[in-house]
């Protein structure tokens, strides 16, 4: 490899890069991404009227796996033959997956929603994800012990379930983990008390952990200075913003890599004050990294390589792009 310095490889498992808050902007937030080492960015859709959008995105961007569900906010949205719609994207688009579905008792926008009907359609999306031997995206809120029984009744799940923005207890991961459940850790992390976000990693098998922004949604609360933020977010102080401008831009980024911009970035901006509203940007999975590599002691580089390479496997499936 003579003096190249080898750039770290990641794998964002979970985010919405079509949502209407950043799909105006979602080919410059992949590139940006893609400068800092994020090779690959599995988009889920949430709602019938935004499948069409992750479809495309999977045509532009052969860095995005597409994944199509119905997530459980939505379900009271949606149109009578939505499984017959959802069946059919999946004919069409033979490399996606399936998410982001799920249960949610916790949220307001879950709550809001019969939780019967929730379960219903969870467990409809799961059987298909079976039928297609695809992994599935779950969204688990305040909702583990039915989501425990239902994969008990209805798995394991070879192809893998991929429990997103896991923050449950620590206790149920093995049980999990058995029905072929993956941890997928994202900035909500950072919201938890370290010790018990430790305890969480620790209880975790070396190859189920993954790594995702969950983009434009939770922003990891680490120092600012070290975030890199969606263009135009209106949420973020401009000094924030001026500091991405003049890193991004200068020549000396796009030459070297990854850690250059975030040490770069840290320097300033560590006495601002946070932006809790600001969106999130794919590229911060390196703030996730950090954190998750922190708290179980092992390097960045450790972390990178075996998230990678878990994340490679799940979406290795026949009809994949990483086929
Ligand atoms: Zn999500």
């Amino acid at each position: 490899m003579g003096t190249l310095k080898l750039q770290l490889q990641l794998f964002d498992a979970h985010c919405h890069l079509q949502d209407g808050r950043i799909g105006q902007v979602a080919s410059q937030l992949i590139q940006t991404a893609a400068n800092v080492g994020v090779r690959r960015f599995v988009v889920n859709g949430t709602n019938e009227e935004d499948w069409e959008l992750v479809k495309q995105m999977g045509e532009t961007h052969s860095s995005v796996i597409p994944c199509f569900g119905l997530h459980p906010w939505f379900v009271g949205k949606c149109s009578s033959n939505w499984l017959t719609v959802l069946r059919g994207f999946f004919e069409t688009v033979p490399s996606a997956a399936v998410g982001e579905i799920g249960l949610d008792k916790g949220c307001a926008q879950g709550k809001a929603v019969d939780f019967i009907t929730q379960t219903q359609v969870f467990k409809q999306q799961l059987e298909l994800a079976r039928q297609l031997q695809r992994p599935a995206s779950v969204h688990c809120v305040s909702a583990f012990a039915d989501l425990q029984e239902i994969l008990r009744e209805m798995g394991p799940f070879p192809a893998g379930i991929i429990l997103h923005s896991y923050m449950g207890s620590s206790e149920m991961v093995q049980t999990l983990a058995k029905f072929g459940a993956y941890f997928s850790f994202s900035g909500f992390l950072t919201s938890m008390k370290p010790q018990k976000a430790k305890r969480i990693l620790q209880a975790v098998p070396t190859d189920r952990i993954l790594l995702e922004t969950d983009a434009p949604d939770a922003l990891p609360h680490v120092n600012p200075g070290s975030l890199v933020w969606v263009p135009g977010d209106p949420t973020v102080p401009e000094e924030l913003q001026k500091q991405l401008e003049d890193q991004l831009t200068s020549d000396r980024v796009s030459a070297e890599p990854s850690s250059s911009i975030h040490e770069g970035i840290t320097k300033k901006g560590g006495d601002l004050s946070f932006p809790k509203k600001a969106l999130n940007h794919p590229a911060n999975i390196y703030s996730v990294l950090q954190y998750v590599s922190s708290l179980l002691e092992i390097s960045e580089e450790e972390l990178a390589q075996i998230s990678y390479k878990n994340t490679i496997r799940l979406f290795s499936y026949p009809g994949s792009k990483l086929c």
